[in-house]
C-alpha cells in the first residue's frame, strides 16, 4: 500500500519537475589590459559564477549537454555551461584557475590561425590547449580563421570555391585541432555568432554534434542542437544581470 502510494507520489513529482533549461554563457577575456566590452575582471567572473551557484544553478559539462541532446538524458532544470571564445591566453592563465578552484567545467572555442600565432598576439599556444584538453576542458572549434561564415571573402568568386572555403572553416578546423590535441572535436561556436543555411549545412556535414550561436536566449529540450543559444557576457553585466538572463524563458 505504502509502496504504491510512494510510486504514485514519485510519478506526480516527476511530471511536475521543472523542464530542463540550459543557459550557455559566452565569455572572452579576463583582466585584459585594453578596454573592450568583452573584457571582464576576474573578480566579476567570480561574482557571476558564485551568484549562479548560490541561486541554485548547476554547472554542467559539455558531455552532459551532448548526452541531453543526443541520448535523451536529463539535465538539472537550471543548468549552466560556461564557454570562452577565441582561445585568449588570459582564459588559460586567469579564467581556468578560477573555474578549477570552483569546480566548474570549462569549454574553450579556438581557431587554428590564432593558436598558431600564440602568446605574441595574446592567444594560447598549442601546448596550453593540450594542457586544457588533457585536464578535461572541452576544446571546440571556432572556424579556421574566425570568418563571417555567411559572407565569403571577396577573393572567392565561384560557388565551388565557397564550398571549399566553408569546408576548410568547418571540417578543416575540426581535423586540424584534433591532430594537434589527439582528441575528438565535436563542438563548434560560430565566429561572431553568425550562421547561414549553407554554413550550417557544412557544419553538419563536417560531423559536429553541437554548434553554438550568440542569440542571448536560453535552451530547452526542443532547441536544435546545431543552433544552441548562448548569452554573451559583457563588462557591464552585474551578477543580477547574469541571473536575470539565466532565468529568461523567452
Ligand atoms: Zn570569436
Amino acid at each position: 500500500m505504502f509502496r504504491r502510494l510512494f510510486l504514485v507520489l514519485s510519478l506526480v513529482a516527476t511530471s511536475m519537475a521543472a523542464p530542463s533549461r540550459l543557459t550557455i554563457l559566452c565569455y572572452h577575456h579576463v583582466d585584459y589590459p585594453r578596454a573592450n566590452p568583452y573584457n571582464i575582471s576576474s573578480q566579476q567572473l567570480k561574482t557571476h559564477l558564485s551568484a549562479l551557484r548560490s541561486a541554485g544553478f548547476t554547472f554542467v559539462t559539455m558531455g552532459s549537454v551532448r548526452r541531453f541532446y543526443q541520448q535523451g538524458a536529463s539535465l538539472p532544470s537550471g543548468s549552466v555551461l560556461v564557454t570562452f571564445d577565441d582561445g585568449n591566453h588570459d582564459a588559460y592563465t586567469l579564467a581556468w584557475p578560477i573555474l578549477k578552484a570552483m569546480r566548474i567545467p570549462m569549454t574553450v572555442f579556438i581557431y587554428p590561425t590564432a593558436i598558431c600565432v600564440g602568446h605574441k598576439r595574446g592567444f594560447m599556444d598549442w601546448s596550453d590547449v593540450l594542457v586544457l584538453s588533457r585536464a578535461g576542458v572541452e576544446v571546440g572549434a571556432h572556424g579556421f580563421d574566425h570568418p563571417y561564415l555567411p559572407y565569403p571573402p571577396k577573393s572567392i568568386a565561384t560557388e565551388a570555391q565557397i564550398d571549399v572555403w566553408l569546408k576548410r572553416e568547418t571540417q578543416g578546423a575540426k581535423t586540424y585541432i584534433e591532430q594537434r590535441i589527439s582528441h575528438d572535436v565535436t563542438t563548434m561556436a560560430f565566429p561572431f555568432g553568425l550562421i547561414s543555411p549553407r554554413s550550417s549545412a557544412a557544419i553538419k556535414k563536417a560531423g559536429y554534434q553541437l554548434a553554438f550561436n550568440i542569440s542571448g536566449k536560453n535552451n530547452n529540450r526542443s532547441t536544435d542542437s546545431l543552433h544552441l543559444n548562448r548569452i554573451m557576457i559583457v563588462n557591464t553585466d552585474t551578477a543580477s544581470d547574469v541571473l536575470r538572463k539565466a532565468r529568461n524563458d523567452k
